[in-house]
């Protein structure tokens, strides 16, 4: 699988993504940190790093769902 991944933005707050889902395993992330400029630093660093499990498969057609229907 070559499908580039992407953080899907889930929740934002001043324009800002402070929780979010990847777009490949579906794993969410979040931040408690009540500063959104840290949390949204802290979610994508946790993206960055983070090791995409590929057996997700169920949750892709939910996810889908709900981006198609958001976006
Ligand atoms: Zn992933």
């Amino acid at each position: 699988m070559s499908k580039k991944r992407e953080l899907l933005p889930v929740r934002r707050r001043d324009n800002l993504v402070v929780a979010g889902r990847c777009s490949i395993c579906h794993r969410p992330f979040e931040s408690s940190l009540a500063i959104p400029q840290v949390a949204s630093r802290q979610i994508v660093s946790d993206f960055d790093v983070h090791t995409c499990d590929e057996d997700a498969n169920q949750a892709a057609a939910r996810v889908v769902r709900e981006s198609t229907d958001k976006v």
